[in-house]
């Protein structure tokens, strides 16, 4: 062993919110671990950010959590107050109207009788060969088109069924009800927003966290970092895994006065369309308990792999790409009060056909049941 080289217990690399939710069960199982969390930024929280600006809350990365036992009842252990969704009317702008998503009974009965006659699948498939095959061109269209530019800023015809959506293709029996029911799942976030979790971990973990330390080399059990080499008994890892992602462009929009014509979620819009916006979320609409005065707060998401030519454009030209969106599809008109326009680069995880099975999934909620499951660990490495 080198002289400047730290014995640790357990090293995790990576501080995002899986690095700390992992840093966070280790010390509550063994107490008497010497832990290091290495941090290659200067913020720890990875793509999970809150920002004020002028009074908005506005988040950049992530804006709720999956109703789940196993991560609430870690959000419960930090004390954190959550907050609930008002409304979740969810809309899809196409053909250039915007329509609420209605599962009617007749979309549910066509979708039921292509289920019954449905040829069985060869191999993988697209999310949207599999919504098609299983459901009929309408509920790809409508469902998981949507569904898939929502989480994935990415295309249903590229991106495979069994690797972006396990739960549904699994869960065969119980598919269609899953899908054209409304879901009972519910989702949630803190008062002050998505960081507070992230604070809420660092404040657990002062002694261990090392931020601006980049791990450049890893062996099973050695470590060579920015601020020197680590040894530790295990080691997990806590980044993000290789492979191709999607990057992905928020800009927060925020009015002093209510100017959105719809309650609601948020829209969509169909990956064929190629239009400049993804989506909007309504964010005052969905959290209302966030809102200071009354005002109006948007996020217009762009770029994902559906037009991936928007990430090379300017902050100013992407304000100004958001507003023409938000004139055309929501009727728009009021100059915003504040604006905040966020590039986050290789963002979000592909999982295309052909390509290897994922080790997790692309949400908070899996980032921390990954941490869950590291605690049974005890000795070794995990990926
Ligand atoms: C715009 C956007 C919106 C999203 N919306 C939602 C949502 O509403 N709900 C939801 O559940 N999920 C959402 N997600 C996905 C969610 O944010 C991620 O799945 C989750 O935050 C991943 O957490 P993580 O800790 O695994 O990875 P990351 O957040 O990527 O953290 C990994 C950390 O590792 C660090 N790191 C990397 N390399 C090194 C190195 N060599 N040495 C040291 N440190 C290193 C990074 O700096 C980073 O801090 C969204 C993502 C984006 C980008």
């Amino acid at each position: 062993m080198q002289a400047s080289e730290k014995q640790l217990d357990l090293v995790i690399c990576g501080g995002g919110i899986a690095g700390l939710a992992a840093g966070y069960v280790a010390k509550k199982r063994h107490p008497e671990w010497k832990i290091a969390i290495l941090e290659k930024n200067h913020r720890l929280g990875g793509w999970i950010r809150t920002e004020k600006v002028d009074g908005f809350l506005f988040e950049l990365g992530p804006r709720s959590l999956r109703s789940d036992p196993s991560v609430e009842a870690l959000v419960a252990e930090l004390g954190l107050p959550v907050v609930s969704p008002m409304q979740t009317k969810r809309y899809l702008y196409r053909e250039g109207k915007l329509g609420q998503v209605r599962h009617t009974p007749s979309l549910f009965l066509k979708a039921l009788w292509t289920n019954l006659w449905a040829e069985k699948g060869v191999g993988e498939e697209s999310v949207y060969a599999f919504a098609k095959r299983r459901f009929g061109q309408e509920v790809a269209d409508l469902v998981f088109d949507p569904l898939t530019v929502g989480v994935y800023a990415g295309n249903s015809r590229e991106l495979s069924a069994q690797s972006s959506f396990p739960s549904f293709t699994h869960r065969d029996g119980h598919l269609l009800s899953l899908l054209l029911k409304r879901p009972k799942t519910s989702l949630y976030t803190f008062a002050e927003g998505m960081e507070s979790l992230v604070k809420a971990l660092e404040n657990r973990l002062k002694n261990e966290l090392i931020a601006d330390c980049e791990v450049l080399e890893r062996s099973p059990e050695r470590l060579l970092t920015t601020q020197g080499s680590f040894r530790a008994d295990r080691v997990w890892d806590a980044r993000p895994p290789a492979g191709p992602k999607a990057s992905v462009i928020t800009v927060s929009v925020g009015y002093k006065n209510p100017v959105l014509p719809v309650e609601g979620f948020g829209h969509l819009t169909p990956s064929h369309e190629k239009n400049d916006l993804l989506g909007v979320v309504y964010d005052s609409s969905v959290f209302p308990q966030q809102n200071k005065r009354g005002e109006t707060r948007l996020t217009v998401m762009l770029g994902g792999t559906i037009r991936p030519d928007l990430i090379h454009q300017t902050e100013a030209q992407l304000e100004a790409i958001a507003l023409k969106g938000l004139r055309e599809q929501l009727g728009i008109t009021a100059t915003p009060d504040a604006m905040l326009c966020h590039k986050a680069w290789h963002a979000i995880p592909q999982f295309y056909v052909g390509a290897p099975s994922p080790k997790r999934g692309v949400s908070v909620n899996e980032a921390i049941k990954w941490a869950l499951n590291q605690g049974i660990e005890t000795r070794g490495t995990a990926e």
